[in-house]
């Protein structure tokens, strides 16, 4: 039995979603815990590009079974819309999907206050998805959230749906001077989304304490990554979750020793999308090569990611945060035709130089990365599947990344393709 936990070490974007679905095919039950539609997954099989927002990517293996914790916050309409789009091309999900009673709904009013907050920001936005996942997480804190359990009770809906009109219908039309929502038509709209979302509607924590006990091996999927961990990450500019390794816990119903591995996926360097302090970015040129060469466009707002060199100094602060046993590094592709690579090690600030990730937003907007440079190898490794196919300064690369960071390798990833894999041979 392996329980594994899949955590974006960095802003976001890793590529967890390829490494996932690789991972898929050692694991029963696929199972997101936390954030909302503001998570983007991009798979590509054989040619064919499937994008998840809610449901986990390992819904594309037959058989598998994939949970949605009581952690994530869930539209409704996205999470319809993605099972149809999983249909339309040709999977199969009868019976594979299941949906947290107790998971967060959001709501309308959440995707509008979400817009409205980031326009009254203005310079100072935080740069969200505006999916309203915010809002729906500050209303579950603030204890009158809609959970899923709710849209099956006209009582429970009707009362809760009256109860936060009252305030964010006097939000939005005094504060915003934009227009009021409908309380009979939000509670006849979401009672008809509760029949839909009814076949899937379960205990999902019950579910999965009873698969754990039956020896089934689970696979946890962490949405952004952990510089945008609520408590822990580049605060204020983070998302509204817990995104590291203990929110698989939280967030699913399970307890942490039925955990048995945490694996960290970085990329062979770094980006982030959105505002916030980031030290290794790359205003240049070569941060717009990287971001050509990646493709480095967010999958949910198509917004260009910010792009930089590898920061060892961020990444032992998530070693620190998650304790990963391993990590997959990916997308060292895209280094492929850069004749020299740097690496952060630390970091000078206020003429000192310092190796941890400061917690002080203004001084992690203020540190200077310190690099140490070495040679590119100037050819392809797409075609490689072990790591001794990789070109020698390739090995030397990841070698260096993974003892900076204090944690051995288990993947390397040369391409987006399932099979564009390497595997280390003790994983
Ligand atoms: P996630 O949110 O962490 O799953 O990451 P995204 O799906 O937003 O972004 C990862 C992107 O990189 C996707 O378009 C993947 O197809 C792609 N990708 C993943 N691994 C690799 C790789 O090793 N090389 C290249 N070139 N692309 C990759």
């Amino acid at each position: 039995m392996a329980n594994r936990i899949i955590i974006g070490a960095q802003w976001g974007d890793e590529g967890k979603a390829k490494i996932v679905d690789y991972l898929t095919e050692h694991s029963d039950i696929v199972v997101r815990f936390q954030g909302g539609a503001n998570a983007g997954h991009t798979v590509i099989v054989k040619g064919t590009k499937f994008i998840f927002h809610l449901i986990p990517a390992g819904i594309m293996h037959p058989g598998k079974e994939c949970v949605i914790g009581n952690g994530v916050v869930l539209d409704p309409a996205q999470f319809l819309k993605e099972l149809k789009e999983i249909s339309d091309k040709g999977l199969d999900y009868a019976g594979r999907v299941f949906l947290s009673d107790r998971a967060t709904i959001v709501m309308p009013y959440h995707i509008a206050l979400d817009q409205l907050r980031e326009k009254m920001r203005g310079n100072s936005k935080i740069g969200t998805t505006g999916r309203g996942i915010g809002p729906a997480y500050m209303d579950k804190v603030g204890r009158w959230g809609i959970r899923v359990g709710d849209l099956l009770s006209v009582h429970a809906l009707s009362e809760k749906v009256t109860m936060n009109l009252e305030e964010k219908n006097a939000l939005i039309t005094k504060v915003f001077g934009e227009k009021p929502f409908n309380a009979e038509k939000l509670i006849a709209d979401y009672l008809a989304f509760g029949e839909q979302l009814k076949p899937y509607i379960t205990d999902t924590s019950v579910f999965l304490a009873k698969a754990a006990q039956n020896g089934k091996n689970l696979l946890f999927e962490g949405a952004q990554g952990t510089m945008l961990d609520v408590d822990h990450g580049t605060y204020p500019f983070v998302t509204s979750s817990n995104t590291i390794a203990g929110s698989a816990c939280c967030g699913s119903g399970i307890g942490p020793t039925h955990i048995h591995s945490v694996i960290g996926i970085t990329k062979a360097y770094t980006t982030r999308v959105g505002n916030g302090p980031f030290p290794t970015e790359l205003t240049d040129e070569m941060g717009e090569r990287i971001r050509n060469v990646g493709g480095e466009y967010g999958a949910t707002t198509g917004r260009p990611r910010r792009c930089g060199w590898f920061d060892a100094v961020q990444m032992k602060k998530a070693h620190q945060l998650n304790g990963f046993t391993s990590l997959a590094i990916t997308k060292l592709d895209v280094l492929d035709s850069f004749p020299k690579m740097r690496i952060c090690t630390s970091y000078t600030l206020n003429g000192e130089t310092i190796d941890t990730f400061p917690g002080n937003i203004d001084e992690c907007a203020a540190v200077t990365p310190v690099y140490e440079e070495m040679d590119g190898w100037n050819c392809s490794t797409s075609a490689a599947r072990e790591f001794s196919d990789l070109p020698e300064k390739a090995q030397r690369y990841l070698e260096r990344l993974s003892q900076l960071v204090g944690v051995p390798m288990s993947l390397v990833s040369v391409g987006p393709e399932r099979d564009q894999t390497i595997v280390n041979s003790d994983f």
